[in-house]
């Protein structure tokens, strides 16, 4: 008998007239966190479907390059209304399928809307540049021209948004786009396929395989790096599967676009709101059960207010609701398997081994064996060490005492990765220094609120370990384009460039 989270999921999946053979004959069984239960089944493509439909992909780039740019921003427009129509249906299948709590589910949709929005705009505003020419009769512009089409290896906790972040910006500049998501969580690829589907239906004569879904495991991943047609590779995970993928990218003379694991740290100030402070920590550090690359996980605290906001937190740590979030309003919902459970284990036996002390961390028996709920853990350190200097992807949230700015600014930088911070200061000597070159390193700072959740407006990504890339806004759209630099003679005569002779 089909479980009734299997039957929620086919109803979902049905309703975007996916057929039935997709997700329920294949080889890959994809359970929901939720439960442990089993959800679909789907099929994986072979090394060799993969290579032919790369070059169909190559074939959709020879027509869509030509397409006018604020064309193509129309089908991007089409995507956000079918995103914004199917925003109840994939959200629920995030939550399904990732373990989000409904808002969390709907957010995630929400950002694919955002981006789709931003995308449309910046059809129009593919900018070049006009440069002044040293020399007479001359004219010396940059221009930016499509790429190829666009890699996109994900991770299982974005299982949507990464492709959209990607996807909206390559489409409007020309690229399809090859998707590889994670192999936990195929059934929102498929599902956000058929929404394009609709959308390109809709949009007329966008050439087939504009965008192509890959569903299999880490050795498609591993072709799709590879191949050398594929000019840019957008990947989002591990800082592990970061450093073979930008290696074998670079072999390639490929570009990359990584987006990899963070250590993500606020600093809470001696003029800090407190109460404030109290609410975007429990965001930030339990949200989405810590699985999310910009979780806090470190927390550095002046010695004069660490007893009075630490003590508060270990009470929000021991009540917050642990549950599944789509049978009541738990905030902190499943981890995504067991891998992640013993990863957390395994790194809080290592902190009190360390000299840790730890609130929290037991897994809760919410929903039978095959899921893994744990109450978030609060693990107070005496120096930032062993796992502290490690992403466990799980709620685990180490907390130190700091003495002066400056050590904290060390300490919050002393780790090899580098996506967001946060400092939580009323002082605007403290603010300032925290966001200028000496202070935080990390590719994102925020100020008085946590290092958790970005909006699509701004370019998102981290230094260091965290890959370098730049994904969504701002001017992130140049790394799926390519520039080409025009020097133009309207003149007679030839003038070389820093006054060369050459004459014949
Ligand atoms: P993961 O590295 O295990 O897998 C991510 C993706 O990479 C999957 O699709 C997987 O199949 C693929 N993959 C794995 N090895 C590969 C290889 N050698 N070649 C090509 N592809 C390969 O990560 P995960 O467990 O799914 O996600 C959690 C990680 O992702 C965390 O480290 C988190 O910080 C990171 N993450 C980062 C960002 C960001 O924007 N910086 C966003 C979300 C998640």
């Amino acid at each position: 008998m089909m479980s009734s989270l299997s039957s929620q999921t086919s109803a979902l999946l049905a309703s975007l007239d996916i057929p039935e053979g997709y997700y329920t004959q294949g080889t890959r069984v994809v359970t929901s966190p939720l439960t442990g239960e089993e959800i679909a089944r789907v099929a994986e493509v072979t090394s060799q479907d993969a290579t032919t439909r790369i070059g169909a992909s190559v074939t959709a780039f020879q027509a869509w390059r030509q397409v006018p740019a604020p064309r193509r921003g129309e089908l991007v427009r089409l995507l956000g209304e079918e995103l914004r129509a199917g925003k109840k249906t994939l959200g629920q299948l995030v939550s399904l399928e990732a373990g989000k709590s409904p808002s969390e589910g709907l957010g995630e949709v929400q950002e694919m809307i955002d981006i789709c929005d931003f995308a449309v705009g910046l059809s129009r505003q593919l900018y070049g540049l006009t440069i002044p020419s040293e020399r007479p009769d001359h004219r010396l512009t940059e221009q930016w021209h499509p790429m190829g089409p666009i890699g996109i290896i994900s991770a299982f906790n974005f299982p949507v948004a990464v492709w959209c972040w990607n996807a909206a910006l390559a489409l409007v500049c020309g690229d399809p786009v090859i998707w590889k998501p994670s192999e936990k969580t195929p059934l929102t690829a498929l599902a956000t396929q058929a929404l394009f589907l609709r959308a390109a239906a809709r949009f007329g004569d966008a050439p087939a395989d504009l965008s192509t879904v890959l569903i299999g495991g880490r050795a498609i991943g591993e072709l799709l790096a590879d191949d050398a047609r594929v000019p840019v590779i957008s990947a989002t995970g591990s800082t592990r599967m970061g450093r073979w993928v930008g290696e074998r990218v670079a072999r390639r003379f490929g570009r990359s676009i990584l987006e990899l694991g963070g250590n993500n740290a606020s600093i809470v100030t001696p003029s800090a709101d407190l109460d404030l402070t109290l609410r975007a920590v429990a965001f930030s550090a339990m949200g989405t059960a810590g699985q999310r690359c910009t979780t806090l996980r470190r927390l550095l605290v002046h010695s004069s207010v660490y007893d009075q906001l630490v003590s508060k937190l270990v009470n929000v740590y021991r009540t917050i609701s642990v549950s599944n979030p789509l049978e009541g309003n738990a905030l902190v919902g499943p981890l995504i398997d067991e891998a992640a459970f013993t990863a957390m284990q395994t790194s809080l036996e290592a902190a009190r081994a360390a000299g840790g002390t730890i609130h929290g961390g037991e897994r809760e028996n919410v929903n039978g064996a095959g899921s893994f709920y744990v109450r978030p853990a609060l693990v107070e350190m005496t120096s930032q060490t062993g796992p502290v200097l490690e992403e466990t992807f799980a709620p685990i949230l180490y907390v130190m005492k700091y003495d002066t700015l400056a050590d904290a600014i060390a300490l919050q930088n002393d780790v090899p990765q580098g996506l967001s911070s946060s400092i939580f200061s009323t002082d605007i000597r403290d603010i300032e220094l925290f966001l200028s070159s000496r202070g935080s390193d990390c590719g994102i700072a925020n100020v008085n609120m946590g290092p958790s959740g970005a909006e699509i407006g701004g370019a998102f990504g981290g230094e260091k370990e965290t890959g370098g890339g730049r994904e969504s806004g701002s001017d992130a759209w140049k790394g799926y384009m390519r520039r080409q630099t025009n020097a133009i003679n309207y003149g007679r005569t030839l003038p070389l460039a820093q006054g060369v002779k050459f004459d014949i």
